[in-house]
């Protein structure tokens, strides 16, 4: 991508969704709407200058068009982050960081009169589109439901799980969600989730899916996290016979791509 195909955006509101995990609300002038016109599961890149370096990061939008959010995204660190913490340091209000506009194609076509389940597995960061697509989904299909499966080190590292609360909230049982936990099972989350100790493993995907779709005539599938979580879960759906063209996958692993100076 060039650098002019990047725009200067002010960051309007950041915060700390866990301890390693940032959020940052974007300010589109009105001139750039059309320009970030986005769909639920779409992502950004970032244009940064990281040790003398220009590179782009893709970053998947957290909000929802739908429910008439602002432009969001949310950058995770692990312990081994060469990128991201210096890319979080950015996430301030005031602070102008250039942005292409959204692409990709992890989206699920919405229909108003469509009444199914739609079924998202995300581990980690990987929760950053389907919460998009969740509240899409939920807010623009109003006879639909939705499972969120979950899986995370901790109940401290659970992203977004204020948003979950919230949207279960407005939602009810329209939204059921099961979180596990390498860590063990924490009651803090069980106000609106079902909380599982240990790793999702294949035999959890489906046991999860066979229950959920039981009660529903179709069902879409979108997968968000590290490669190894998407294999397994994408070769337990089809040991279960869940058709491909309803599997959607988005792979977070990328290196970061050199690009001009702007
Ligand atoms: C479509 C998409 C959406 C994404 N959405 C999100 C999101 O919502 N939230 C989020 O937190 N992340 C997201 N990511 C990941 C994000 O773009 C970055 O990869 C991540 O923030 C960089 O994090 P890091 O510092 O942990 O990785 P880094 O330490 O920068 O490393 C990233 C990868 O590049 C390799 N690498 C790093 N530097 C070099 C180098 N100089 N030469 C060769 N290899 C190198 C590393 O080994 C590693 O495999 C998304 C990625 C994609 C592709």
């Amino acid at each position: 991508m060039s650098s002019s195909a990047y725009h200067p955006l002010v960051i309007e509101r950041a915060w700390d969704t866990t301890p390693r995990a940032r959020v940052a609300e974007f300010r589109v002038p009105d001139h750039l709407r059309q320009t970030f016109v986005h769909r639920a599961g779409q992502y950004v890149a970032l244009h940064v200058e990281l040790d003398g370096v220009w590179q782009e990061h893709a970053f998947s939008l957290c909000s929802s068009p739908e429910a008439g959010q602002p432009l969001t995204i949310a950058v995770k660190r692990s312990d081994t982050s060469r990128s991201a913490p210096f890319i979080q340091s950015l996430l301030q209000p005031g602070t102008t960081i250039l942005v292409s506009p959204p692409q990709g194609s992890f989206t699920i076509d919405l229909h108003p009169e469509s009444s199914r389940c739609v079924a998202l597995f995300a581990a980690g960061s990987g929760i950053t589109p389907l919460l998009a697509i969740a509240t899409s989904v939920l807010v623009a299909e109003p006879l639909s439901t939705v499972e969120l499966f979950y899986a995370n080190v901790s109940a401290a590292d659970t992203m977004f799980a204020d948003e979950l609360r919230r949207l279960h909230g407005e939602h009810g049982e329209r939204l059921r969600v099961v979180i596990l936990l390498e860590e063990g099972a924490d009651a803090t989350l069980a106000d609106f989730a079902e909380v599982r100790g240990g790793r999702l493993a294949a035999t959890d995907v489906m046991e999860l899916v066979e229950r959920h779709r039981s009660g529903n005539k179709t069902a879409e599938y979108a997968l968000c996290g590290p490669p190894g979580f998407l294999e397994m879960v994408n070769a337990a759906l089809g040991i279960i016979a869940v058709p491909a063209e309803h599997i959607h996958i988005e792979s977070f692993s990328s290196t970061p791509r050199p690009t001009p100076t702007p």
